[in-house]
C-alpha cells in the first residue's frame, strides 16, 4: 500500500491487488494499481494521478458483474465501493455510488418510500445497478431513476437526468469512461412500509444463492425475439461443459463455477455460447457482464 499525494489531496493506492478478492467469481489477476476513494475530492485525485502517469482507468463497483482475466487489469482500477451516504428529501433519495442496493432499499422503506422491493436481493452497489440497469421480477432500477452526477476521466462533473427512453432492458445510459458519483431516485411515498418490508424479504429469498457456490448474474442481455436464457437452453448449452464452469440448468443465463475454475474457462464458455447460439438460432447474443483484460480462448 502506498499513499500518493497528487495536487488535489492524498489518496491510498494499492499496487498489484488481486482482483479475485474483488469479483464474485473469486478469480482474476491483479489490478496494476487499485484505489477506493471515499469522497469526490479523492476521486478527482485518483483521476489526476492516472492522467499524470498516463495510466488507463477502469471504474468498478463491488465486482458482482465482472469477469477479470488471469493477466489482470493494467493501469488504475477505481472502485466506488468506499463512497457511502444516503440523504432523503420528500420522495427523492440521493445515494453515494458505493451504497449497497440492499441498504438503499432498506433506507427507503424506513422513510416510507417504496418502489424498489422487486429488485431486492441483487448484490452490488447502487452505481453498479444504475450502470447495468439492474432488473429483476419485472422491475428495473431505471423505473425510479431521477438523475445521476458523474465525472468524466478528465475530471469534469456532469448531471444526467432521467431520460427513460435511453435506458433499455439491462442496458445503461453511462459509458465505461463516466464515473457515477451520486444517484437520485424518485420513489413512491407510502404508509405501507411493513408490507413493503415483507415484500422485500420475499424477493431476497427468491434470489438466495448458497454461499458455497460461485454464481454470476445474467451473462447476456435478452434479445428482441427470445430471452437469453431460452436461447442458451435451446442451443443445448446448459450443464457440464468440459470446463470448471457451466451455464446453470436452473438459470440458463447464469454461470456457476467449480473450485479452481480460471477466468479463461469462463470466457471460453461465453465465447462458445455466442458462437453456438449464432450458428444454431441465428441470434447475436450481447454481453451484459463486463469483461476486463485479455483472455485465452481454450476452445
Ligand atoms: C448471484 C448474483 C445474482 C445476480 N442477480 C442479478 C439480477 O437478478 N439482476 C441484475 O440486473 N443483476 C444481477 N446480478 C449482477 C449484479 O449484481 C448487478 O449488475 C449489480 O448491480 C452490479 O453492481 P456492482 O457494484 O457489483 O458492479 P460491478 O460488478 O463492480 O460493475 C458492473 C458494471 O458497473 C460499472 N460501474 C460500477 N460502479 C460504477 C460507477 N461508480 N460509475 C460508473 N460505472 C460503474 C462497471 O464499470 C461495470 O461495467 C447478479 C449477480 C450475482 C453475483
Amino acid at each position: 500500500m502506498m499513499t500518493i499525494r497528487p495536487r488535489l489531496g492524498s489518496i491510498m493506492i494499492t499496487e498489484r491487488l488481486s482482483m479475485g478478492s474483488r469479483s464474485s467469481f473469486g478469480t482474476g489477476g491483479e489490478a496494476e494499481y487499485y484505489t477506493e476513494p471515499r469522497t469526490v475530492e479523492e476521486c478527482l485525485s485518483a483521476l489526476e494521478l492516472a492522467y499524470r502517469k498516463g495510466l488507463p482507468v477502469t471504474i468498478i463497483g463491488s465486482g458482482t458483474h465482472l469477469l477479470v482475466s488471469e493477466e489482470g487489469i493494467p493501469g488504475l482500477v477505481i472502485s466506488s465501493m468506499g463512497m457511502r451516504g444516503i440523504t432523503i428529501k420528500g420522495d427523492l433519495l440521493e445515494a453515494s455510488p458505493g451504497e449497497t442496493l440492499d441498504n438503499v432499499i432498506n433506507q427507503a422503506i424506513d422513510h416510507n418510500l417504496i418502489g424498489l422491493e422487486e429488485i431486492a436481493g441483487i448484490p452490488g452497489t447502487i452505481a453498479g445497478a444504475i450502470s447495468v440497469n439492474a432488473q429483476a421480477n419485472g422491475r428495473s432500477i431505471s423505473d425510479v431513476f431521477f438523475y445521476a452526477d458523474y465525472l468524466t476521466l478528465s475530471g469534469e462533473m456532469h448531471r444526467r437526468p432521467c431520460y427513460h427512453e435511453y435506458f433499455t432492458k439491462q442496458n445503461s445510459i453511462f459509458s465505461p469512461d463516466e464515473f457515477i458519483i451520486s444517484i437520485a431516485l424518485r420513489l413512491q411515498p407510502s404508509k405501507a412500509s411493513a408490507e413493503a418490508r415483507v415484500r422485500k424479504e420475499k424477493y431476497v429469498e427468491l434470489m438466495f444463492i448458497p454461499p458455497c457456490r460461485r454464481f454470476s448474474g445474467e451473462i447476456f442481455r435478452d434479445t428482441e425475439g427470445m430471452s437469453a436464457a431460452d436461447a442458451i437452453r435451446s442451443a443445448g448449452l446448459t450443464g457440464p461443459s468440459g470446463f470448471r464452469a457451466e451455464f446453470s440448468e436452473y438459470q440458463p443465463n447464469s454461470i456457476f463455477t467449480y473450485p479452481g475454475c480460471t477466468p479463461s474457462e469462463i470466457y471460453t464458455l461465453i465465447l462458445r455460447a455466442e458462437r453456438e447460439v449464432k450458428e444454431k438460432l441465428g441470434i447475436e447474443l450481447e454481453r451484459s457482464i463486463t469483461v476486463l483484460g485479455s483472455f485465452r480462448d481454450l476452445s
